[in-house]
């Protein structure tokens, strides 16, 4: 396949700011991008050609941009399967609408990695109040009840550590219906990202540490401190994943690693991560330079990192009322995402800062490196 022509046209589903790194990756590759979004002023519209506002679920919409673009990815994987239909039908999706309908749903996704052979905490789907009492007696306590569908950012989900909690836990979370999940005393979390050509060619970058704070990420490590081992086989989990999904695209793995050392897979998104947004400025080739390139046919350079990095998000209006510091600090590299809301919670932006290779500091060294805006805990 020769790949996109230059000046064509690349339909993106979903205005956030992954969309918007995304477009601008595309633009320096010569293409354009459409963006499909219902929140006006968005920041993937910002720096896009063209944009369709309009509901994901809106037939009408959803022809209207597909006619207008050459092919079609997402930063947004929530598009109900009637509208992956008929996207699919009009034009090339990448990745594809089945690996989309996998990654929607938990249950979907556990059954596909189990079927790989890709370890994941031992699960069971949860369909009723009954159902969630023979998967705690199966699972045992504590355990981790989360809904399938719509969950993100820790959001759709509860920590189980007695049985007095099941009733209001499945009272509280919606939608139904929910899965059970064996807790994983984890020792770190690390995530891999992999592009995969639609010639079965691909890149994997290295694993990366992230830390959570209030389920949201909060910092990233480029690479993870663990050892070769460990990273090497989160590199090969990663890519059987990719390979078993046959995907045409971007993948994030998000995997934990167990107290002996054993990788686990936690989810899958098929579309470029938070934690590999140090890559814009680490690697010859970003997370979105190969997004968009896998999706426009384009040869895959390797996931090649020349430096170490942190990254850390800016959410809501604390850290983000930093910006005026941050910008004036040395070293640090600032992104902003153009919202105009500061909405607690809400990832507004975020800073990377790079190190040479294998010069990742200690805990005590990022943060200071960090300065204004290392983490408070
Ligand atoms: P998720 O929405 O599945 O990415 O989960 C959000 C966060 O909750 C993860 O990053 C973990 O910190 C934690 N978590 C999720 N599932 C489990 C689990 N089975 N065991 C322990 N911690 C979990």
């Amino acid at each position: 396949m020769r790949g996109l022509a230059p000046n064509a046209t690349i339909g993106i589903i979903g205005g956030g700011q992954l969309g918007r790194m995304s477009a601008m990756a595309a633009a320096r590759l010569g293409y354009r991008c459409h963006i499909l979004t219902p929140e006006p002023d968005s920041p993937a519209a910002q720096v896009s050609a063209e944009c369709t506002l309009g509901d994901y679920e809106d037939p009408e919409a959803l022809r209207r941009f597909a006619s207008a673009v050459d092919v079609i990815t997402f930063e947004f994987e929530n598009v109900s399967a009637a509208g992956l239909d008929l996207l699919g039908s009009m034009r090339s999706v990448r990745p594809s609408p089945s690996v989309l309908r996998i990654s929607q749903d938990r249950v979907a996704e556990k059954s596909f990695l189990r079927d790989a052979g890709v370890p994941t905490a031992p699960w069971e789907a949860v369909g009723s109040r009954a159902e969630l009492g023979v998967a705690v007696e199966a699972l045992g306590l504590p355990a981790v009840l989360k809904t399938t569908r719509l969950g993100y950012d820790g959001k759709g989900q509860a920590v189980l550590r007695e049985q007095a909690v099941l009733d209001a836990a499945w009272e509280a979370l919606a939608p139904k219906p929910l899965i059970l999940e064996g807790f994983v005393d984890f020792a770190c979390e690390i995530s891999v990202i992999v592009a995969r050509g639609a010639d079965g060619g691909g890149s994997v970058f290295d694993a990366m540490e992230n830390r959570h704070r209030d389920g949201i990420l909060d910092l990233t490590l480029a690479p993870a401190r663990v050892p070769p081992g460990t990273a090497a086989e989160a590199g090969r989990v990663a890519w059987r994943v990719a390979e078993s999904l046959e995907l045409v695209g971007l993948l994030a793995v998000e995997m934990f690693v167990d107290r002996s050392g054993r990788v686990v897979v936690n989810e899958i998104a098929p579309r470029p991560h938070n934690s590999g947004h140090w890559t814009i400025e680490a690697c010859p080739a970003s997370q979105f330079d190969l997004h968009i390139r896998a999706v426009a046919g384009l040869p895959l350079p390797p996931g090649l990192r020349h430096a170490d990095a942190v990254m850390k998000n800016l959410v809501g209006p604390e850290e983000v009322a930093l910006w005026p510091e941050i910008v004036a600090t040395p070293g640090l590299i600032p992104h902003l995402y153009g919202k105009a809301e500061a909405r607690p919670g809400r990832k507004m932006g975020h800073v990377t800062r790079l190190f040479p290779r294998a010069e990742l500091p200690d805990d005590a060294g990022i943060y200071k490196a960090l300065g204004c805006i290392a983490p408070t805990r």
